[in-house]
């Protein structure tokens, strides 16, 4: 039996940056943090840090300590009422997810509309937009594009920005954001397009698409709602038959899995190595030793 694991497998340095700050702030601190949101998407991960002290909070009006903003970032309003409150924030949003706030800020300073192309419930998109008030649209199918031209045309605004979600499909990315360029390409309109995907997350993608092309097993690791591990499994799943996502080794039936010959893994960004290590040893029965 072959096994191949990705190489871009695991924590992205954004997530990576979170856990690793985290965990130096509940050795110091020696009290409880809160956290603004799931950390990551895993809930192994999570359980741990809980022990540590850290302490998930919903909302930012519950909070009684110092409050982590995690790797997705917050909206801009969750600033203000943390301010307002005397709430200290531990900032700990990726810089790429930083960059794309500071862009749709200054361009909306601009006269902008931004169109943003990403998954409508996702955290980092909730606050992404949030930094272009109303003059935005939220993309995630192509079905929708329509509807975001129709409120440009109303606004009668002329500047357009196109950015997306860093975890978004580039392929996705691609055809939506030349789709809407093609549709305001009269002349009158000015289309900007940012492609803000992280390159961790192109590059994880482009290496699924190779692996599960040369499969006869593809297993994906990562929590139940990453949206970036349930792409990974939506990328496999057209190249292989046999995909499975799953959050341990517990969810899989390892001795079913032993009789295919060429065996894919890869692992979502908020993936610790050993979920990947610990699949690896049992496949090849090196756990019962
Ligand atoms: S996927 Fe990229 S943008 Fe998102 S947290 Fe990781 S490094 Fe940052």
């Amino acid at each position: 039996m072959e096994i191949i694991i990705g190489k871009s497998s695991g924590f992205c340095a954004g997530v990576r940056n979170a856990i690793t700050k985290t965990e130096q702030e509940l050795k110091q601190n020696r009290q409880k943090i809160d956290c603004l949101g799931e950390l990551v998407h895993n809930k192994q991960v999570i359980e741990k840090l809980e022990k540590k002290g850290l302490n998930l909070i919903n909302n930012i009006e519950e909070a009684q300590n110092k409050v982590i903003i995690r790797a997705h970032g917050i909206a801009k309003e969750i600033y203000e009422i943390a301010k307002q409150k005397g709430i200290e924030l531990i900032d700990l949003t990726c810089p790429k997810v930083l960059k794309i706030h500071e862009i749709i800020d200054e361009y909306t300073k601009n006269d902008y509309y931004t169109i943003l192309i990403g998954i409508k419930e996702h955290p980092e998109v909730i606050g992404s937009i949030s930094f272009a008030g109303e003059n935005s649209s939220l993309i995630t199918e192509k079905e929708e594009i329509e509807q975001a031209i129709e409120k440009i045309e109303k606004l009668q605004t002329k500047k357009i920005l196109i950015v997306a979600q860093t975890t978004f499909s580039l392929k996705k990315f691609e055809e939506i954001s030349q789709e809407i360029k093609s549709k305001l390409n009269d002349g009158k309109y000015v289309v900007e397009i940012k492609n803000t995907i992280c390159s961790a997350t192109k590059i994880r993608q482009e290496e699924t698409n190779k692996i599960s092309q040369n499969v006869d097993y593809m297993i994906i690791v990562g929590g139940k709602n990453s949206s970036n591990t349930k792409k990974l499994y939506d990328i496999s799943i057209k190249n292989c038959k046999n995909v499975e996502c799953v959050e341990t080794i517990n969810d899989l039936k390892i001795e079913e899995i032993k009789k295919f010959t060429k065996i894919g893994i890869m692992a979502g960004a908020s993936t610790p190595n050993e979920s990947v290590e610990e699949i690896v040893k049992a496949l090849k029965g090196e756990d019962k030793k």
